[in-house]
């Protein structure tokens, strides 16, 4: 059965929409774009597109890559200081010359809307309610919309970056399924993959993981986006694991929307962080 993420995330939009409408505040969100990266603008419309139709609002800094570090972390700053800003994305990758680990680490932990700042990836280790990751977020929130159980599940997720496979191990381990992390270097990965009830895939290797590597009736989660001849495809070779997979994630239209719905829920609690301590 597919798991579809598009209708996943139209109903999350939906209610983030209704929330955000009987919020008197203009809910804001600064997102900084430093150069031309083609995948980056399509992403970043994308992002525009779902707070245009949540009615949040975007102060967005469309940058020239030859923005100095020292720059671009003072805008950071001034959006760290603005009250009227709830929000701030920087959108990954950066140029070579801009560390990005020191402008994540810019961003004040209560408007870090991809939780990508050292202090949020701290609290999600040491499994304190924090503001996590968009597309880990997004896997948890379709199994759970979709009524699948995570509890006592063998749950493998292959790959191991700060952004997805590591947050969504921590975020299956909270839900108290079995995880295993796999990886580059991880010897017989079929023996490993064959052996998950629930199996995530962020590798970035179009068509990477076969039929025969996944246990029948297991539930797949293909997370990633690649894309080939102008098509958009994931890790996971849909045709012939959906044969035997219980459900999977398609590849556009799966995670993909679920983690900009995600996002949105990530603007509207960081409003809802300040908001708490303003009005303390
Ligand atoms: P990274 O390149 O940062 O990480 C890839 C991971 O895959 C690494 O941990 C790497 O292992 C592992 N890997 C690489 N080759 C193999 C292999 N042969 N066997 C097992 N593991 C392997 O990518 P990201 O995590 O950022 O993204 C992964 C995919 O997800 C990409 O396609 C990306 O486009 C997509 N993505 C999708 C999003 C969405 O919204 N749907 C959002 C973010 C990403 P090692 O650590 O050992 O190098």
């Amino acid at each position: 059965m597919i798991l579809d993420g598009k209708k996943t995330a139209d109903m999350i939009t939906m209610r983030i929409a209704k929330e955000v409408a009987d919020i008197e505040d203009k809910i804001t969100l600064s997102i900084f774009l430093v150069g031309q990266d083609p995948a980056s603008i399509v992403y970043v419309n994308k992002k525009l597109k779902a707070c245009d139709d949540a009615g949040i609002l975007v102060d967005s800094h469309f940058l020239n890559d030859n923005i100095t570090q020292k720059e671009l972390i003072k805008l950071v700053e001034d959006c760290n200081k603005n009250p009227d800003i709830h929000g701030i994305l920087v959108q990954m990758p950066l140029p070579s010359h801009i560390d990005a680990d020191v402008i994540l680490n810019t961003i004040d932990p209560n408007k870090d809307v991809d939780g990508l700042t050292i202090i949020n990836q701290g609290k999600l280790l040491a499994g304190e309610e924090t503001i996590v990751p968009a597309t880990p977020k997004g896997v948890i929130s379709i199994l759970k919309k979709n009524y699948i159980d995570i509890p006592g599940k063998n749950v493998v997720v292959v790959g191991r970056s700060r952004l997805v496979g590591k947050p969504l191990a921590l975020l299956f381990l909270q839900n108290n399924a079995t995880v295993t992390i796999a990886h580059s270097k991880t010897t017989n990965l079929k023996e490993v993959t064959k052996r998950a009830d629930i199996l995530a895939v962020a590798v970035g290797i179009p068509n990477f993981i076969t039929a025969d590597m996944v246990k029948k009736d297991a539930v797949v989660i293909d997370i990633g986006i690649n894309k080939i001849e102008g098509k958009l495809i994931g890790d996971v070779k849909y045709a012939e694991v959906s044969e035997v997979a219980s459900y999977i994630t398609p590849v556009p239209k799966g995670i993909g929307p679920m983690t900009i719905a995600s996002l949105l829920e990530n603007v509207l609690i960081c409003y809802q962080i300040q908001k708490k301590l303003l009005d303390k």
